[in-house]
């Protein structure tokens, strides 16, 4: 295309006047568009193969005659196949929402008791909490707006990974309550293995996993803080990350009660 995309940026050149100094950064911008139309066709020409091999692993695992021998290599192909799919669908959201701004159609006030309540209903039902002790605390009356559909994928990615990087035993603790007048917090705290300081920086980037043997035994695709921040940059909200290791971690997510104001 033609586009013409230009960086400005006024610098003081004398005592009476300034320099304009304008970037012609098109082809940077181009660029950033062919590589998200790029993951996003790539991931939905996978999707379809996927299914299929998955299908078929199915089909074999469900077969009476199934030696005995290949039943664990089968069920772990099905549990790859599975991780994959869960990659796919992760970068396909995340495409999605680079994409596009938040606009007043995507947006609807939202009860934060109400959407916890639906959320810790999915997650009890998924079985992931185990022996956890859970503590919830939400201001009575407390409301976005937001896109809902986001909030879940927010509220669901910190408290899966609040599960995921703590201790059976442990206790996580979910706080929803008004910050600044114009902001609501959401704080999302474990008691679990913690965060060295130095790699605190790179949880929101792509594919980043702090390499410990737990990261790496525990499911994941290392693009859920990805997807969180992405959704907090569209709701002009912010993640603070504050842990200490052996002790726990803290995720704190903050979103402007109206983010079109
Ligand atoms: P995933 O959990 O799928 O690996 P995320 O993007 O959600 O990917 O998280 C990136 C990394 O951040 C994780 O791999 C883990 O190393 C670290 N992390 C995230 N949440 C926590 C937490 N509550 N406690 C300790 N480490 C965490």
């Amino acid at each position: 295309s033609n586009e013409l995309t230009l960086s400005m940026q006024l610098v003081p050149y004398s005592q009476q006047r300034k320099l304009l100094i304008a970037h012609n950064i098109s082809s940077h911008i181009a660029l950033q568009r062919s590589r998200r139309t790029f993951i996003a066709n790539a991931s939905h020409e996978l999707r379809t193969p996927l299914t299929v091999i998955a299908g078929y692993l199915e089909y074999v695992h469900s077969d009476d005659s199934l030696p005995e021998a290949l039943k664990t290599p089968v069920e772990k192909a099905m549990s790859q196949a599975q991780n994959m799919e869960q990659i796919i669908s992760d970068l396909l959201s995340l495409s999605k929402l680079e994409n596009k701004l938040l606009k007043k159609k995507d947006i609807q006030l939202i009860d934060l008791q109400v959407h916890l309540d639906k959320i810790m209903h999915t997650i009890y039902a998924s079985g992931q909490v185990a022996a956890r002790q859970v503590k919830i605390s939400v201001t009575s009356g407390l409301a976005i707006e937001a896109c809902e559909k986001d909030l879940d994928s927010l509220c669901y990615n910190l408290i899966n990974n609040a599960i995921k990087y703590s201790d059976e035993q442990g206790t996580i603790q979910i706080t929803w309550q008004p910050y600044n007048g114009a902001y609501a917090m959401l704080q999302v705290s474990d008691d679990g293995i913690g965060i060295p300081p130095e790699h605190i920086g790179y949880l929101t980037e792509r594919f980043y996993r702090v390499d410990s043997g737990r990261s790496r035994r525990v499911g994941g695709t290392g693009l859920g803080l990805s997807i969180v921040k992405h959704i907090l940059e569209r709701h002009n909200g912010r993640l603070e990350i504050s842990s200490r290791v052996g002790e726990g971690s803290i995720f704190t997510a903050i979103l402007p009660k109206n983010p079109l104001a």
